[in-house]
């Protein structure tokens, strides 16, 4: 396992030309007149982004020829075309790779339930936070996603859903940050991206923002800036251990921020917010998943969060390569068990994609 340098700053090449998902109500609409068109035109566009899901001119026939063209060449610019799409668990799984206009590549999921569908997003290409049993970490930052490459891969599931490409037709009703990237290191443009996923239709795509997850190492600061953005999204903190030695290794940025002060940020948000906080568990064969463990995890819990937290517990995904490997099923009903008795939430997330390289990153690491 090699050990990489964590990166906070990313590179500023890349980014894609300014698109209409990365402009709120009233920038769309001062953009529109500086092209030289009535302001209404911006709703005419946002109607055909985020309520009809369509970047196609052809289909905008309430906007005059030329209006139309001037104003889907300067606010829709292609961001994201597919690559690849997987699919699996019986069509109920599907994970696209896209290519970004300057040959990045980032992947997104779509998962069908019985009760929801939901969309694991990517907000970065590549990540610095250097986990070294996830593939995204062990290939390193490539760049920022704008706030509308992230909206777009929604958009694009959203038609999707809506075009019965998974299925019976249905709509995208969860979003989870959970796919390449932290997004708290790509904070701006992650906290506009849930404010276009959840404005309401037309101005964005209407999704609830109970609905929508976002997923952290635990960037302190910006967990506390984030209390303060006044959202009711669900935070998700990824521990995969409650003790600081071992978490120094499995989630380097802990050598920043421990343990203690990531929980205590964690319960900052779920006192202002009222939503309960998942705790992200990995669980690895003989690394954490040690009954100890299990118990110290569900004390430190019960202490800063009490009934304000619910532990996720994944079993490894492993990376190819990696000498790691999901723990057998008995450790991980103990463990399971362990932090209960603690008085904690706590239950096994559904394995989807398995067989589809679905790993965070894996996909665009064979790219
Ligand atoms: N950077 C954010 C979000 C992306 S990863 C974060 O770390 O929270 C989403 C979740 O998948 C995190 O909890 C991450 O630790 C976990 N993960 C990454 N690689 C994994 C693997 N190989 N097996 C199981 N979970 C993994």
């Amino acid at each position: 396992m090699t050990s990489l340098p964590l990166v906070f700053d990313a590179p500023r090449r890349g980014l894609p030309p300014r698109h209409l998902a990365d402009l709120s109500v009233e920038e769309r609409r001062s953009v529109v007149t500086e092209l030289g068109e009535k302001p209404f035109r911006a709703n005419q566009l946002s109607r055909h982004y985020f309520a009809r899901l369509t970047t196609d001119p052809d289909a905008m026939t309430d906007i005059p020829a030329d209006a139309r063209e001037r104003l889907t060449g300067e606010l829709l610019p292609p961001l994201l075309t597919a690559v690849r799409h997987l699919g699996c668990d019986d069509g109920a799984t599907r994970k696209t790779l896209w290519r970004a206009h300057d040959g990045t590549l980032l992947e997104s999921v779509l998962m069908r339930y019985p009760d929801r569908v939901t969309l694991c997003v990517s907000s970065q290409a590549g990540c610095g936070m250097a986990c070294p049993f996830c593939a995204t970490g062990q290939g390193g930052l490539q760049r920022n996603l704008s706030t509308a490459e992230i909206v777009d891969q929604v958009r694009a599931a959203a038609a999707a859903m809506r075009d019965g490409e998974l299925g019976e037709p249905g709509r995208v009703s969860n979003i989870v940050f959970m796919g390449m990237g932290e997004p708290l290191a790509n904070y701006r443009r992650v906290v506009d991206a849930v404010r276009r996923i959840c404005d309401p239709q037309p101005y964005g795509l209407g999704i609830s923002q109970r609905s929508v997850t976002v997923s952290t190492v635990g960037l302190v600061p910006a967990i506390r800036k984030l209390t303060e953005e006044g959202l009711s999204v669900r935070l998700a903190v990824s521990l995969h251990t409650p003790d600081d030695e071992l978490r120094d290794t499995l989630v380097p940025v802990n050598t920043r921020w421990k343990v203690s002060e990531v929980l205590d940020a964690a319960r900052g948000y779920a006192d202002k917010t009222g939503r309960r906080v998942s705790i992200e568990y990995a669980l690895i064969r003989d690394i954490n998943d040690h009954p100890w463990r299990a118990d110290l995890l569900g004390k430190l819990l019960r202490k800063h969060l009490g009934p304000l937290a619910h532990v996720n517990v994944i079993p490894l995904n492993p990376t190819p390569g990696s000498k790691w490997d999901a723990s057998p099923k008995p450790v991980e009903r103990e463990f399971v068990r362990r932090v209960n008795e603690q008085g904690v939430a706590c239950t096994v997330r559904d394995t989807r994609g398995q067989e589809i390289a679905a790993a965070c990153g894996q996909l665009a690491a064979e790219g």
